[in-house]
């Protein structure tokens, strides 16, 4: 049986993993919750799961969340904050982590578990984006393992996990919807609302991925977080629009082979694999019916159009910490857009101004990535405040 800490579990990911965990509840045992906002949530997924631990955002929330379990004579107990987390993420009790927190709020907690070693369920690509390598080595160091809930990288490693020789891999072809402005016109993006691009084709998911899908950053995040999951040289990586979203990635071989894996876009299928690997097990997903189903249809991303895109590839060619400053640039301008500050073409144009000025350093431990992530962060916001912004 994996006994499970879910950090972020009223979050999008969360919530379909307790769906699919409802399923199976012989296989999967739920040490412990965390939730950010939606207490109401958190505390009904407590008193249906009865965790060990549950972790709110702040001192407050725990008082409130305490209060309301002891009335119920549960014996589940509440922590906070970034402490509550690793506590929960590193706990000598638990099997398994599902790193589902959204941004970089979550490479701490994610960071703790593959110290202790345990098998991560990884859906916070932030933490892989930002700490690649780091994370990478302290997972081998310690015995830990990644598994990517991500749907595209899940995709690839359903294809590959037997295959440990990078060289005979010819390219990774990540697959995109193209997001809900793949037929507008550059000129219009200009006037984009929050609405239209909070309103993807084919996922439901939680707002940041939800406009990063929608300028492509999130292909760009996922170019990235590939790179340093499958070790192998982002050249080698490729992005394909695909609009049904029913191909979720493939891999060519270097015989000419090219293996996909295919599938209902639903995160429950993902999720399914990560929490079963090396087994399988229902997701309660039907599978896809490929006579039914639309033509598939592909295309190459237009780079002048999807701008954070062709951004994400020149901070591969930089290195260094030029992924963590992108990150760092993409989530304050998509902070900037969703609180209606900034216009959506804008959230590329403050990341490549925030870059611009940009120096790659050194990275040797996770403070250093924090201290980076930081002054990227208050740079990016102070770009915010000049003239081109205001
Ligand atoms: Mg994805």
């Amino acid at each position: 049986m994996k006994i499970i800490s879910i950090l972020g579990s009223t979050g999008s990911i969360g919530c379909n993993t307790l769906d699919v965990i409802r399923l199976h509840p012989s296989r999967f045992k739920i040490f412990a919750l965390s939730g950010h906002t939606n207490l109401d949530l958190l505390l009904n997924q407590a008193i249906e799961f009865q965790p060990a631990y549950i972790v709110t955002k702040d001192e407050k929330s725990q008082v409130e969340l305490s209060a309301l379990l002891k009335n119920k004579n549960q014996k589940t107990e509440v922590l906070f904050g970034s402490e509550g987390h690793k506590y929960i993420a590193g706990h000598e009790n638990v099997s398994t982590v599902l790193a589902a927190i959204s941004g970089s709020a979550g490479l701490i907690s994610t960071m703790e578990a593959a110290k202790k070693g345990k098998e991560i369920l990884l859906a916070n690509k932030e933490s892989m984006v930002m700490a690649g390598d780091l994370l990478s080595k302290t997972c081998e160091i310690n015995n830990g393992f990644i598994i990517p809930v991500d749907s595209e990288h899940n995709a690839i490693f359903q294809v590959i996990h037997d295959e440990n020789n990078p060289d005979k891999i010819n390219k990774l072809i990540l697959t995109a919807s193209g997001g809900p402005f793949r037929n507008s016109k550059i000129e219009d993006l200009v006037n984009v609302k929050v609405e239209d691009a909070l309103n993807h084709p084919n996922w439901k998911m939680g707002k940041k991925v939800t406009i990063d899908s929608a300028t492509m950053m999130n292909k760009g995040l996922e170019v990235i977080e590939a790179a340093f999951l499958f070790k192998i040289d982002y050249k080698k990586i490729e992005v394909l629009i695909h609009p049904q979203s029913i191909i979720h990635s493939l891999v060519e071989f270097i015989d000419g082979s090219s293996l996909a894996q295919l599938g209902t876009p639903n995160m429950k299928v993902p999720i399914s694999y990560a929490l079963s690997y090396p087994e399988r097990i229902s997701s309660g997903i039907a599978g896809i019916s490929l006579a039914l189903s639309e033509d598939l249809q592909f295309e190459v991303p237009n780079l002048q159009k999807f701008r954070c895109l062709k951004l994400a590839y020149n901070c591969l060619e930089q290195g260094g910490s030029f992924p963590i400053e992108i990150n760092a640039a993409n989530e304050v301008a998509v902070d900037a857009f969703l609180s209606k500050k900034i216009k959506f073409t804008q959230i590329s144009d403050l990341i490549e101004l925030a870059l611009s000025g940009a120096i790659s350093t050194n990275i040797n431990s996770i403070d250093d990535i924090l201290a980076i992530d930081n002054e990227a962060k208050i740079k990016a916001k102070l770009l915010l405040k000049g003239t081109k912004f205001a």
